[in-house]
């Protein structure tokens, strides 16, 4: 699907920090984000990220990098990538939920450890994935991250323009449309996904493992990027 109108462009300048990005996995944020985020860093905004998995279930069949040391990782990639991004390792945090199975973490223990990451340095606005982003972990994000603060909440698509349905799509009066274009920060976004080689190929022994596609990878650079404003985050 594509959008129907043409949606507003995003003026980073008026976007007020600190910044938080949610990453349910390590690189859904330089994927969604990745040129928004270069974006603010050059702008000075303050800018944090929260991983809520450990990302470890991507290759479950590689003897090469059994859970751990694929989290452990992973957890390196997520950091090297948003450090090209202008977002340094000390303003980064790690929940270690569990990779696949976000669901089934209850709501309230994800919304407090939510909580506790954004006591570090409390957002004005927070990028989240899309509410029905088509992932079920990304899916799972919204409601507990939403409720852990009243800050300004943007969706981003990572999987949505890739391989969502209509219904995954904002209804007209549920959310504004917006748009980044990755333009100077093209290149700055690229080495942000780059940087998670293990979801790019590097992983030879689990064939049903989990690989970005060049493409998808080309297109996110090209972008532009997507993002939803909600007129209502925490719908009763
Ligand atoms: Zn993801």
């Amino acid at each position: 699907m594509e959008l129907k109108a043409s949606p507003a462009a995003l003026d980073p300048a008026r976007l007020p920090g600190p910044v938080w990005v949610v990453a349910p996995h390590p690189d859904d944020e330089a994927l969604g984000c990745g040129a928004l985020l270069a974006a603010l860093s050059n702008l000075g905004t303050e800018v944090w990220a929260l991983l809520l998995t450990d990302g470890g279930f991507s290759h479950p069949d590689s003897r090469e990098y059994p859970r751990e040391r694929l989290a452990a990782t992973r957890l390196d990639e997520w950091r090297t990538g948003l450090a090209t991004l202008g977002v340094p390792p000390e303003r980064t945090r790690a929940l270690g939920f569990p990779d696949g199975a976000l669901a089934g973490v209850p709501a309230p223990a994800v919304t407090q450890a939510v909580q506790r990451a954004f006591t570090a340095s409390p957002p004005a606005l927070v990028l989240l994935p899309w509410r029905r982003d088509p992932h079920p972990d990304h899916r799972a994000a919204w409601a507990p991250v939403c409720a852990a603060t009243d800050a300004a909440v943007l969706g981003y698509s990572v999987w949505l323009t890739e391989r969502g349905a209509e219904p995954d799509w904002p209804a007209a009066a549920e959310a504004t449309a917006l748009t980044f274009a990755t333009g100077p920060y093209a290149a700055c976004k690229a080495a942000a996904i780059a940087a998670h080689a293990t979801q790019l190929g590097a992983i030879t022994d689990d064939p049903g493992g989990f690989t970005l596609a060049p493409e998808m990878v080309a297109r996110a650079v090209a972008g532009p990027e997507l993002y939803f404003r909600p007129a209502d985050p925490r719908p009763a």
